[in-house]
């Protein structure tokens, strides 16, 4: 019996016409995710993938839990295509097994072979009843053991795993998410991860005003974003000259809606330098004054490229608790100067005037963005967290090292 794992396709099963296109993104995000674990090989059944590795079959379960795409994990075991071996491997993964009832669930995908799926499963489970003693119970089994019959092997599972669900990351497309040091972002970029949609990640730091806190809480939400989206890229904008320039300007109660302009400006300009097509946002409507429905207007209206804001019907609990299970909380919770409330000791307006803006922002200057953009920094923070050094760090104008 060779171990492997049973990948069952989420809602991409669904695609009809589409479904090679998804398939293929899939089959090349894993080979990505799992590089580490040397050679896979990975075989596709309709609507199933399996992979085997030499190499440890407990990451390779992990990491296939990680998988966005993916339903169901089940790890599996790859068997000779014989009725012998679906006997013998119904009663070893039964033996020893606290539960006195079980079932068989078989199914035949390759309809050449000579059993059919109820005649396979009745004989499998008389040699469970007759070696270990247990008794047959089909609809509700203290124990079950699938048997897929496929083309050139038989597959064995005892146990079906979560796994994400949603589409292969970049088969929606590419996104610039602007993730900030707080609970709401990283979850909002997951979800949009999940949907199908690959990101990079950007960063607006008060530098040189505020202390480099918020940046290291960014950096280890991407490290955190990439057990699902490996390689992610996060920019690292100093905001802090073009705050004070805002502030000089005469913003007072509309600093921080014009600062959000500014970061959907500078983001779309980036957005279009990565051939990105859409923007993310953690926004949920009426948590704190920038986000009533005017300001999120006027912070829209900055710029064309579509905001999406997967959490903007959503309570700070619901999120804090995605949070937790995600795993960003703990970062999120930990103390930083954020950069939104430099300059800003005025409390904000809770409907911006779009004319107030624009008159505000003819006094900037006129290569605002593009500096920015141009002073952007890159880093790929490593996946794991041991020994996490970044492996690139390079301006944006410059093609990535890696
Ligand atoms: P929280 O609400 O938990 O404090 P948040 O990230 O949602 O954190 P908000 O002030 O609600 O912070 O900001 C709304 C959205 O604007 C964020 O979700 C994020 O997408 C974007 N944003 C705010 N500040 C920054 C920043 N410094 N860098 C990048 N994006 C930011
Ligand atoms: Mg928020």
């Amino acid at each position: 019996m060779e171990p492997c794992v049973v990948l069952k396709f989420g809602e991409m099963a669904l695609k009809g016409r589409n479904r090679w296109r998804f398939t293929q993104q899939l089959r090349g995000n894993i080979r990505e995710l799992m590089a580490d674990l040397g050679p896979l090989d990975v075989r596709q059944r309709a609507g199933v993938l399996t992979i085997g590795t030499p190499k440890d079959p407990h990451l390779l379960l992990e990491r296939s839990r990680d998988i966005v795409g993916i339903s169901v994990v089940c790890p599996a075991f790859r068997l000779e295509k014989s009725e012998q071996a679906a006997v013998d491997a119904g009663v070893e993964l039964l033996r020893n097994r606290s539960g006195k009832t079980f079932a068989i669930r078989a199914r035949r995908r390759d309809k050449r072979f000579p059993l059919r799926s109820n005649e396979l499963a009745a004989r499998v489970g008389a040699a469970v009843c007759q070696q270990l003693g247990l008794t047959v119970d089909l609809t509700s089994p203290d124990l079950e053991v699938y048997l897929e019959v496929d083309q050139d092997e038989i597959l064995a599972y005892t146990e079906k795993q979560a796994g994400q669900g949603g589409l292969p990351i970049g088969i929606s497309g590419r996104a610039v998410a602007l993730l900030s040091g707080g609970i709401d972002s990283p979850v909002a970029c997951y979800r949009m991860l999940r949907r199908g949609l690959g990101c990079d990640f950007v960063h607006f730091s008060g530098r040189p005003f505020t202390g480099p806190e918020s940046i290291y809480k960014a950096y280890a939400h991407v490290r955190t974003l990439s057990r699902y989206q490996p390689a992610s890229r996060l920019f690292i904008v100093p905001f802090g000259h073009a705050q004070r320039q805002l502030a000089s300007a005469g913003a007072g109660r509309l600093q921080v809606i014009a600062q959000r302009r500014l970061m959907v400006r500078v983001a779309s300009e980036l957005a279009r330098r990565q051939k990105a097509q859409a923007l993310v946002t953690g926004d949920s409507l009426g948590q704190v004054s920038s986000q009533t429905l005017e300001n999120l207007a006027a912070v829209e209206s900055a710029d064309t490229l579509p905001v999406l804001r997967p959490l903007i019907d959503r309570d700070k609990s619901e999120i804090v608790a995605e949070a937790k299970t995600l795993g960003t909380l703990e970062v999120s919770n930990l103390p930083d100067e954020d950069c939104c409330t430099l300059f800003s000791s005025q409390q904000a307006v809770t409907k911006a005037r779009p004319a107030a803006l624009e008159r505000l922002e003819r006094r900037l200057d006129e290569d605002l963005i593009e500096g920015l953009v141009d002073a952007a920094q890159m880093v790929i923070p490593a996946k794991n967290a041991l020994g996490a050094e970044s492996e690139a760090s390079s301006p944006v104008h410059e093609p990535a090292a890696s």
